[in-house]
């Protein structure tokens, strides 16, 4: 089973189809074994998984500072992503000297004298004036002291996104929940920008944060109980087919012709062999079409998390 890799973009970067989401190593899913993340990293990393992702927000800096330890001998082999601009549930300052700040701090705490990618993290939670003109500018800043690779933006709100991508210059950009066999609004939304400029995408969540899993979400995840529902009835769908849902789920995803790379959360070896299996699998069409099927009634539906998605 080899990992595939991908440009990002029109930047330098290569990264691996299947992303490392760092997410859980802050404990967000629920307390991880220190031990068995740090396998998982090291296992990710010796099957061809380069890309890494996390941000100081995730488990408020613990799972930056595991990531950290974790790739102590391993750095050279990643490529390290990580944001700024968010520090918490409700904790944004996407000031330039937040962000400079930030970008030390994640510097210190991944152990490391220069971050990969660094993106400005929900940018539809900030003022999208202050995102051109000022955040965006800190980060090219810090490219140009040679503390960053390549700068970009994330969020869930499609529409935030691409209307700063057309206002300022951004490398790479990161949406989650917006691209997976729930939903598939990015490619009308946001594809366009990026394919004009040659921005590259990463798309997160391919199992719409745990909607697609046997073990269903968590009791923050903000998706209405109907799309909970239909998400179940895809797990059952696969496992009367013999498959698992995030098999099929994460394939769908790896599938994507723009996408560089798909990132999913992954606290266990266990996990990232799973998920590696998607690498050598192909969806029987014919489950697909039953799987659209289900999905049909909730396709496209988004939720509100506090977003405004007609912001910017
Ligand atoms: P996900 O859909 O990838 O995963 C949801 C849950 O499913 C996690 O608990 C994960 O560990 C679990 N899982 C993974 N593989 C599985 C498998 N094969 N079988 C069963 N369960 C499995 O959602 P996520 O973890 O929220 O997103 C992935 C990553 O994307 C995050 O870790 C983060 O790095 C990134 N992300 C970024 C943003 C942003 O920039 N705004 C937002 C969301 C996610």
């Amino acid at each position: 089973m080899s990992m595939e890799y991908r440009q990002l973009g029109a930047t330098e970067l290569q990264v691996s189809t299947i992303g490392f989401g760092a997410a859980p190593l802050g404990d967000v899913y629920g307390k991880v074994d220190v031990a068995e993340t740090t396998a998982a990293v090291h296992e990710a990393i010796d099957s061809g998984i380069t890309l890494f992702d996390v941000s100081p927000y995730y488990g408020l800096t613990l799972a930056e500072s595991r990531l950290g330890e974790a790739l102590v001998g391993y750095r050279d082999k990643v490529v390290l992503a990580t944001k700024c601009g968010r520090y918490g549930a409700s904790e944004f300052d996407f000031s330039a000297a937040s962000v400079t700040k930030s970008c030390e701090d994640s510097l210190q705490r991944l152990k490391t004298d220069r971050l990969d990618i660094l993106q400005a993290h929900d940018v539809e939670f900030g003022d999208a004036d202050q995102v051109v003109n000022e955040t965006i500018p800190a980060l090219r800043r810090l490219q140009e002291q040679g503390k960053v690779r390549v700068i970009g933006i994330t969020g869930l709100s499609l529409k935030n996104l691409a209307a700063i991508a057309r206002r300022a210059h951004v490398d790479c950009m990161i949406t989650y929940c917006r691209y997976n066999l729930m939903i598939s609004d990015m490619d009308d939304v946001l594809l366009p920008v990026a394919e004009e400029r040659g921005i590259g995408v990463i798309n997160a969540s391919p199992l719409h944060m745990g909607v697609l899993t046997e073990d269903g979400v968590p009791e923050w995840h903000p998706s209405s109980l109907e799309i909970r529902a239909v998400g179940r009835q895809v797990v059952e769908l696969c496992k009367a087919r013999g498959v698992s849902a995030p098999l099929v789920a994460l394939r769908y995803c790896l599938d994507h012709s723009y996408v560089s790379s798909t990132l999913v959360g992954m606290a266990s070896r266990e996990l990232v062999r799973a998920n590696l299996k998607a690498l050598e699998f192909s969806i029987d069409p014919e489950l697909l079409v039953e799987i659209q099927r289900l999905v049909a009634p909730v396709h496209n539906q988004i939720w509100d998390s506090g977003l405004a998605e007609n912001r910017g």
